[in-house]
This record gives C-alpha cells, sequence and structure tokens, in this order.
C-alpha cells in the first residue's frame, strides 16, 4: 500500500522516501552499496531522494547524482542550503553547486537546512530568483517552529513554501502540540527526518517490541524499526525519510508501509512516549 502525500501545487508524492545523511563519505565496497540501496528505493517507488549540501561537505550529493543520474525522471530530488549560505548571492552559488555535485540541471525541492542571520524575506527572494531560473522547481524549510512558519507566511504568498522538514518520531512528538497542524492548515508538507531515532537506543523500548511482535510484514516478524515507522508515517500530511545504507533494512521499511497499527498498538505506544500536554520548542538534531 503506497500512501501519498500532496503538495500544495498539486504533485502527489509517496509518503515514503530515503534520507542520505552520513551516506557516500566511505569510497570502496561500502560506496557500491549505498548507491545499490538508493537504486533499489527509486525502483521500488521511494521517490524522494533527501541530501544537503552539509551531508559529508558535499559526498553526500555526489553519492546522490552518482546514483541517480540514470533514473532521474523518477526521482524528485531535495537538497539543502545552509543558513551560512542563505543570503541572495549565498542560495544562488550554493545551489549551483549542489547541481553540479548532483550532477543535475534542477533540484525538484529545496529547503533552507534551518534559520539563521539572513533576512527570511532575502532568502525567500533567492529561491523565487531559482525557480524562475528553472534551477529548482519547489522550495521549502527545515526546522522551522510555528513562530519561524508565521514568520514565514509573512513574506511569502499561500502554497509557495512546499515542505516544512523536521525531527519527528515516537521520542520526539512535541511537534504535535502544534506545528503538525500550523504546517497542515498552510498545506505545508511535513517531512519526518530522523523517524526511526537513528537506529539507536528507541529500537530498544520494550514496549515498541512488544507491538512489533505482534505484527508481520513481508520481510519476516516486523521489526521495532518497522512499528516506529509505520507509526511515523499514519499521520496525514506526513511524509518520511529514514536512511538506509543497508538494503535489508531498506527492504524492512518499504514493508513497513503495509502495517496498520491498532487502536491497542497506539494506546500502549502513548503510554509508553506520551504525546505533549503543552508547548516545546522544536527539537532538531
Ligand atoms: P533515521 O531515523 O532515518 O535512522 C537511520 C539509522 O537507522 C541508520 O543507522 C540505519 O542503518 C538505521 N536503519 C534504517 N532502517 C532500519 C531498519 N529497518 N531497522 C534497523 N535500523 C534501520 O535517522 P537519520 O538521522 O539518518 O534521518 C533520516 C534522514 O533525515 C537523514 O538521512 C537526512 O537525510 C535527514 N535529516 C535531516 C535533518 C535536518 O536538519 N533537516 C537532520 C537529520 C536528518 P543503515 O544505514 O546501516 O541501514
Amino acid at each position: 500500500m503506497t500512501k501519498t502525500v500532496t503538495l500544495a501545487n498539486g504533485t502527489a508524492l509517496p509518503a515514503l522516501g530515503m534520507g542520505t545523511w552520513n551516506m557516500g563519505g566511505t569510497p570502496g565496497p561500502k560506496l557500491k552499496q549505498e548507491i545499490e540501496s538508493l537504486r533499489y528505493g527509486i525502483e521500488a517507488g521511494l521517490k524522494v531522494v533527501d541530501t544537503a549540501e552539509m551531508y559529508g561537505d558535499g559526498l553526500s550529493e555526489c553519492l546522490v547524482g552518482e546514483a541517480t543520474y540514470i533514473m532521474r525522471q523518477d526521482v524528485f530530488l531535495v537538497s539543502k542550503v545552509l543558513p551560512s549560505n542563505a543570503s541572495a548571492a549565498g542560495v544562488a552559488e550554493a545551489c549551483r553547486k549542489s547541481l553540479r555535485r548532483l550532477g543535475t540541471t534542477y533540484l525538484d525541492l529545496y529547503l533552507l537546512h534551518w534559520r539563521g542571520a539572513t533576512p527570511l524575506a532575502e532568502t525567500v527572494e533567492a529561491f523565487r530568483k531559482l525557480k524562475q531560473e528553472g534551477l529548482i522547481r519547489n522550495w521549502g524549510v527545515s526546522n522551522f517552529d510555528v513562530d519561524d512558519v508565521l514568520e514565514l507566511e509573512a513574506c511569502t504568498n499561500p502554497g509557495e513554501c512546499a515542505v516544512n522538514q523536521i525531527l519527528y518520531s515516537l521520542e520526539h512528538r512535541g511537534v504535535e502540540y502544534d506545528l503538525l497542524d500550523a504546517n497542515r492548515f498552510r498545506n505545508i508538507v511535513t517531512m519526518a527526518y530522523s523517524p526511526i531515532g537513528q537506529g539507536g537506543a528507541l529500537l530498544h523500548n520494550p514496549t515498541l517490541q512488544a507491538v512489533a511482535a505482534r505484527h508481520k510484514t513481508a520481510t519476516g516478524p516486523a521489526t521495532p524499526a518497522q512499528i516506529a515507522l509505520a507509526w511515523v508515517l499514519r499521520q496525514r500530511n506526513m511524509l518520511a525519510i529514514p536512511k538506509a545504507s543497508s538494503l535489508e533494512h531498506l527492504k524492512q521499511n518499504i514493508a513497513a508501509q503495509d502495517i496498520v497499527l491498532t487502536e491497542a498498538d497506539l494506546t500502549e505506544l502513548d503510554a509508553a512516549f506520551p504525546p505533549p500536554s503543552k508547548k516545546t520548542s522544536l527539537e532538531m538534531i
């Protein structure tokens, strides 16, 4: 079952994409395996591939370029500009450098990685220019809390900002209090990063393990990572970009799309990972 999300301009995208942070930095067999994983994912319909100029100082973009140049039309390529490059001239230059590393003539989506000192209106103007020049098709932001979204709204037209990419997982539910709705009301798709807790402590949580034990998937008995991912994907307006350099993990993530969590599962998960009861500042990694 492939869930989709729809951008404000009507573009429908599969709700499961792929992250690439910490990929591309090790030449040799690891690099080969990462390319194989990305290509497998794209062939399986995971169209959205997320990278950033920051990742490995451009090495992740080089890897993504290598993996996707033979299938560019099947990919929705996302990259990000650092806040230190968010001025008018900085954005123009950073985007061209990203395009060169990615070996493509356009980005499907270009995000401001997080807020810095450059006035938002200047960065927005720079994004508009890139769009006019055909170098990007959409733009958006990352790590924007509600106050940032409101400030952005004041200097943009409705529907201009396509995506807000934020930290969201069972361990980081603060955004359920207000930000998820703030995005949705403005037709901004929420893109969840680190949805499976970066493969860390989350996956050893006993409740998550107990819920996993009750489900089966096409790749075998469900794993905690698959439950964590299915839990994020069940949200409306939500696109998740787990990173899996291993093919086995990638196949599990693809299979997680078919998991339907029951009310009992959700209640247990709520008890172990309580939803927010008050506003907290947006967390970021
Ligand atoms: P994730 O939550 O996606 O976790 C990635 C880790 O989980 C890797 O170690 C991976 O291992 C492992 N993993 C993947 N699938 C499974 C599975 N099925 N079972 C067990 N382990 C699994 O963390 P990330 O921080 O990488 O977040 C995803 C992406 O989000 C990033 O790659 C990046 O593109 C983006 N991001 C954006 C940020 C922003 O500020 N905008 C900040 C952080 C991330 P392996 O690789 O060995 O398969």
